[in-house]
């Protein structure tokens, strides 16, 4: 949810955000009339309150003829207030509801545009060149056959296209990377945390999702529960209605969960193997910080994705995502994208974002604060951040990146203490 107040405040700030994004400039005039109407129908509805209040006084005080006609009045003022109060409580959900469709103002200064705008931010490490090494590359999905790894076939005979069985060094080689990113995780002070995948509406609708209208969602109608495509989500909800103490620092999660996603927009993309999938794994950081952290924050989550991508060897551009291409909730998102050789282009390993203060108004988490001498002076809204440390995904780049020309797969050194020393993951067919 947006800062109405600010938005008041500043109303041409919520314009240029939505000119970015390319998004409807008109719903910051729609936010403000429907506010306005809101305040107008409150003032009514309290007006004739105490109206009735005093009315109600001088019923008391009277007698006899005057009183019985006063009553009449009476009768005529309740259902005054009672429909002065609907119409109130109408207006208050028509304000909630267009503000709530509102997305995150943008951080100043990001690309502004759709999908294609983003800018390119620093390029990382050289493509490996297999030319020059005279064999041509395998795609991660001949690799995860030949090393008995992936198993799509049995994955769409049992669940359909887009599932797949990740066996053997597959298995090994996941579990891995998860234990190597916890790892990372832990060694700069994040929690380590396993979420719920099935959550509620509200948190769904807290976290930025439209559950209504998002295709990307699977829902179990009967129960009311909506599978999460990230656990961002879980961990957004997790302080929901709660009061932090952030005076210790932020809240920093390393959460891992089971991913579901119906792509439901993809036909016909990605259809090989497992870069774009209905169901994958994810190593996700998520921090509550104080308002004014969250930017520097922000290049630090991105400074750990980097650390995990280079000391795999993976070469990787950071892009910044143009405004249009962000989702609800995010102020800025940096994502990075390693180099897939055999698509010959970079494809999105991970992606952070600065949430600001939107998921946490939705889900109303605060912080005290104080002034200068320690007077409490209520409490505030705090920030969210989340990025992404590892996923099944991943596998694609490692395998194709490390392999050799026999079909095995060199693994990165700093894997190996997580794969019981193995250096190579060799061909079990060819
Ligand atoms: P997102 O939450 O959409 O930014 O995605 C975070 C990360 O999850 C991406 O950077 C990918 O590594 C991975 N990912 C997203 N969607 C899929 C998918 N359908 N299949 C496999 N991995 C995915």
């Amino acid at each position: 949810m947006i800062d109405l107040k600010d938005l008041a405040e500043n109303p041409e700030k919520y314009r240029a955000s939505q000119r970015a994004r390319e998004a409807d400039e008109q719903l910051v005039d729609r936010v403000l009339t429907a506010d306005a109407e809101r305040r107008s129908a409150l003032a009514e509805f309290e007006s004739l309150r105490a109206e009735q209040k005093a009315f109600g006084k001088k019923v008391a005080q009277a007698s006899g003829e005057e009183k019985q006609a006063l009553l009449e009045g009476v009768k005529q003022l309740a259902s005054q207030v009672k429909t002065a109060e609907a119409a109130a409580n109408k207006a208050q959900e028509q304000r909630d509801e267009i503000a709530a469709s509102f997305p995150n103002v943008i951080i100043d200064g990001i690309p502004t545009g759709g999908e294609d705008d983003f800018a390119v931010l620093k390029t990382v490490g050289t493509p490996r060149d297999f030319s020059a090494e005279g064999f041509e590359p395998r795609d991660h999905l001949e690799l995860g056959e030949i090393l008995g790894a992936i198993d799509m076939e049995r994955g769409a005979k049992v669940s359909g296209s887009r599932f797949y069985f990740l066996k053997g060094v597959g298995a090994r080689l996941e579990m891995a990377l998860i234990n190597m990113g916890m790892d990372l995780a832990l060694r700069n002070g994040f929690e380590p945390i396993i979420t719920p995948t099935l959550v509620r509406p509200q948190t769904m609708r807290g976290t930025g999702f439209d559950v209504e209208h998002d295709d990307e969602i699977y829902r179990l109608e009967k129960d009311d529960l909506y599978l999460v495509g990230t656990s961002e989500v879980a961990l957004a909800g997790y302080h929901a209605d709660e009061i932090l103490d952030l005076s210790g620092g932020p809240l920093k999660y390393a959460g891992y969960s089971t991913c579901y996603r119906r792509e439901a927009g993809s036909a016909g993309k990605d259809t090989r193997g497992i870069i774009r999938v209905h169901q994958f794994n994810k190593l996700e950081m998520f921090i509550y910080c104080q308002q004014e952290q969250a930017e520097e924050l922000h290049e630090q989550l991105l400074a750990w994705e980097e650390e995990m991508l280079q000391s795999l060897g993976l070469a990787y551009r950071v892009i910044d995502t143009a405004a249009g291409d962000l989702g609800t909730s995010a102020a800025r998102k940096f994502d990075c994208e390693a180099w897939v050789p055999t698509q010959g282009t970079y494809r999105e390993l991970t992606s952070t974002s600065n949430c600001t203060t939107f998921q946490a108004r939705r889900l109303n988490v605060r912080e005290r604060v104080s002034d200068a001498e320690g007077k409490s002076k209520g409490t505030r809204s705090v920030a969210t951040l989340n990025g992404t440390l590892a996923t099944t995904r991943w596998l694609v780049a490692i395998l194709e990146t490390h392999q050799n020309a026999d079909g095995s797969v060199t693994i990165p050194e700093v894997l190996r203490p997580y794969m019981g020393g193995m250096e190579k993951l060799e061909p079990i067919q060819r």
